[in-house]
């Protein structure tokens, strides 16, 4: 089985990495819960999901392979079809058994369904936060799991800490029929992609397009509207999607984040990014929206 992702989503929150693309699929649970006995194995290797070799949408069952890790290590998250599901970060320099096979989760068609594809990105998101929640912040202990929950405890000041999850704005500019698109240097060749950034100190997130925008590319616009947002697990960002019109400014781009960017007319555009991200989300919305 080899899917694609779909050509058009219903709506922005069906997109991957979004909880209901996994609500049909998967209970999240927290690691307090685990039913003991055999599950299945969320491996990730980086941003490598481990799959039955052959059979993309099936994981692992029963006994850890021993060459891939510790079980002790591994975590429990919940229930994926029916089945107790736990995690597991495998080393990179671990061999892959031969009855498995690494998928890379961000690459232009992984293959997998909506569902496995955000659970390995919602794995992807908890291993990142068992990584930065070792020690506590405030004064360096360790640090106890809350039952029930995500959050966990110092053991010594008790301060509570919970997953952070960091917004972001994304914006799509139009200028009548043309769109604004930008090149970052670690993209793909020939990939273009939308303007977007982190949101600062006392900002909303209307101002954070304002600065972003004429930050990166020196464009200012107006009729700035919110359009829908998506989860992305990479590692732990939550990405609101804008639209806006150009108000004035001349392209001018800051050149250490960019490395190209223009109008294109929605006639004309170039290589896009592939269909799980809220960027393509707001292109695709928009060039459907400027048909006559
Ligand atoms: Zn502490």
């Amino acid at each position: 089985m080899n899917i694609r992702f779909p050509e058009d989503y219903a709506d922005c929150g069906l997109l991957p990495f979004n909880r209901a693309a996994l609500d049909n699929d998967f209970i999240l649970e927290t690691p307090s819960h685990d039913p003991g006995g055999p599950g299945c194995w969320l491996l990730l290797q980086g941003i490598q999901l481990l799959v039955i070799a052959g059979d993309k949408e099936s994981l692992p069952f029963g006994p850890l392979p021993a060459m891939l890790g510790d079980i002790k290590d591994a975590l429990y998250i919940g229930r994926w079809r029916g089945q107790p599901c736990r995690l597991l970060a495998v080393s990179r320099k671990r061999e892959i058994p031969t009855d498995l096979q690494a998928i890379n989760i961000l690459g232009q068609q992984p293959g997998l369904s909506l569902a496995l594809l955000s659970l390995a990105g919602l794995g992807n998101a908890v291993l990142h936060w068992e990584k930065t929640s070792r020690c506590c912040d405030n004064c360096g202990a360790k640090m106890l799991r809350l039952r029930n929950e995500w959050g966990k405890k110092c053991v010594t000041c008790s301060a509570q800490h919970y997953p952070r999850i960091h917004p972001c704005i994304i914006v799509l500019v139009r200028r009548g029929r043309e769109l604004l698109l930008v090149r970052k240097p670690e993209w793909p060749a020939e990939r273009f992609g939308l303007v977007a950034g982190f949101v600062e100190f006392s900002e909303n997130l209307e101002q954070t397009v304002e600065r972003e925008l004429f930050e990166e590319t020196g464009i200012r616009v107006d009729n700035i509207c919110y359009q829908g947002s998506q989860s992305w697990p990479f590692p732990s960002q939550l990405m609101a999607g804008f639209s806006a019109d150009y108000r004035d400014g001349e392209i001018r781009l800051q050149t250490d984040e960019l490395t190209e960017g223009g109008w294109f007319s929605i006639d004309n555009l170039p290589q896009l990014p592939p269909k799980r991200s809220i960027a393509r989300w707001l292109i695709d919305k928009t060039v459907k929206d400027l048909q006559p």
